[in-house]
C-alpha cells in the first residue's frame, strides 16, 4: 500500500511538479538548516574567491529533508551545471563512465541515493573524485587495456538516506558531510506560507498550524498536505482553508494530530500487542505490517524514533511509554526497564 501514503516522505509521481514549483532557489528561500547553511556558504564563499569547484558534498538525512534542494542551490551559487543521476540508475560502469567524461570544469555532479550505487560501479568514482581521472578498460581478453581518462574538474555531490550503508572509501572521499535534520514546527509553519503563497492558497493561522504539526517534521509532507487540504476546500468550500475544514481533509487522509497515518499506527500496535512493547527485530515487524524492511528503516523509524515513540535498542525496537498513550493502551509496569 506504499505508493497510496501521503505522509510517506519518499518522493512520489505527483511530487515531482509539485517539487519544482515549490523548490526554494537560493540559500534565502531555505528555510532552517541553518548550521549546515553557513556552512556551506563559507565553503561556497571560499571555493568562488579562489576560482575553484567546491569539495565535494555528502548529505544524508530522512526523504524529503531538502537534500536535492540543496545540491541545486549549491550549483546555481557557483553558476555551475548540474546533472543529475541516482545509484539504482546506473546499472553500468559504462553509464557512470559516460556521464563524467561529459562533465565540464565546474559541474555540479548529483548523485541521489548513493548507498544503491553498485561496489563496482562506485569504485570508478574513487580516482574521479580524488585525482579527476578514471580507468576505462577497452577491448576484451589477452588485447584489453585499460585507458587512463582525464575529467574535468568537477564537484560531486552524493545524497542519502542511510549514511551507514555507504562504503567507508566512498564516504572519506568526500570533502563535506553534513546531516540534514528534521525541521521544527515552526519552520514546517514558514514552509507552509511559503508554498501557500506560490500556490494562491489562502489559508489562515489555525490551519498552518495544524498542519504544520502533522506534516511529520518534514518539508515534503508539509507540501503535500496543503496541495491535499487546498484540494479538498475546493471542491467542498469557498477554497478557503478554514480549521475545520483542514480537520475534515486530514480525517479524512487518516492523519492523526502527530501525523501518523495507518501504517505508523499499525507498527506500533503490532509492538504492542505482538510482542509487549518490544524488543523486536525491525524483520519481525516488517513481516506483520507486510512492508519492505528498508521501508520501514528509511521512512517510518526516523519519524517514530523522532517523536520518542520508537526506541532502537541493542536488541531490537521498543516503543516508549508516550507511545502506548497516543494509541490510549496501558503501558505494562516494566517498561522502562525494557527501554535500556
Ligand atoms: P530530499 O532530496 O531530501 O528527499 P527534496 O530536496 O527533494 O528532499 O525536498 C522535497 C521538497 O520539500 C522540495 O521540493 C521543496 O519544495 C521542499 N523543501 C525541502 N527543504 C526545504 C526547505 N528547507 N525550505 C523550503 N522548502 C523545502
Amino acid at each position: 500500500m506504499t505508493e497510496e501514503r501521503i505522509v510517506m516522505a519518499k518522493e512520489r509521481a505527483e511530487d515531482k511538479t509539485l517539487d519544482l514549483t515549490l523548490r526554494p532557489r537560493d540559500f534565502k528561500e531555505f528555510v532552517g538548516q541553518d548550521r549546515v547553511l553557513e556552512n556551506l556558504n563559507i565553503f561556497i564563499g571560499a571555493a568562488k574567491q579562489r576560482k575553484e569547484p567546491v569539495e565535494h558534498v555528502l548529505l544524508h538525512g530522512a526523504p524529503g529533508l531538502g537534500k536535492t534542494t540543496l545540491a541545486h542551490i549549491i550549483a546555481r551559487e557557483m553558476n555551475a551545471n548540474l546533472k543529475v543521476t541516482s545509484g539504482p540508475a546506473v546499472e553500468k560502469a559504462g553509464d557512470l563512465a559516460a556521464i563524467l567524461t561529459n562533465l565540464s570544469d565546474g559541474d555540479v555532479f548529483f548523485i541521489d541515493e548513493i548507498h544503491r550505487l553498485n561496489r563496482i560501479i562506485e569504485e570508478i568514482l574513487y580516482p574521479a573524485m580524488e585525482d579527476y581521472f578514471i580507468d576505462i578498460v577497452v577491448g576484451k581478453g589477452p588485447s584489453a587495456r585499460t585507458l587512463k581518462l582525464d575529467l574535468p574538474k568537477f564537484t560531486l555531490i552524493g545524497a542519502t538516506t542511510r549514511l551507514s550503508l555507504l562504503s567507508s572509501p566512498l564516504r572519506d572521499r568526500f570533502g563535506m558531510t553534513y546531516r540534514l535534520g528534521f525541521y521544527e514546527d515552526l519552520e514546517i509553519e514558514k514552509i507552509i506560507h511559503r508554498s501557500a503563497k506560490i500556490l494562491g492558497v489562502t489559508l489562515d493561522k489555525e490551519s498552518s498550524k495544524m498542519l504544520s504539526e502533522r506534516a511529520r517534521k518534514t518539508p515534503r509532507v508539509a507540501n503535500r498536505l496543503l496541495k491535499r487540504v487546498r484540494d479538498y476546500a475546493q471542491v467542498k468550500s469557498d477554497g478557503k482553508v478554514t480549521k475545520s475544514l483542514c480537520e475534515a481533509a486530514l480525517a479524512m487522509l487518516d492523519i492523526d494530530e502527530m501525523g501518523l497515518d495507518d501504517t505508523d499506527r499499525k507498527i506500533l500496535e503490532i509492538i504492542i500487542e505482538k510482542y509487549k512493547g518490544g524488543p523486536v527485530g525491525v524483520n519481525a515487524i516488517a513481516a506483520g505490517i507486510q512492508e519492505e524492511m528498508e521501508t520501514i528503516e528509511d521512512i517510518y523509524e526516523p519519524y517514530l524514533m523522532q517523536i520518542g515513540y520508537l526506541v532502537r535498542t541493542p536488541r531490537g525496537r521498543s516503543v516508549t511509554e508516550e507511545a502506548y498513550k497516543h494509541l490510549s493502551k496501558p503501558a505494562p509496569r516494566d517498561l522502562q526497564k525494557k527501554l535500556v
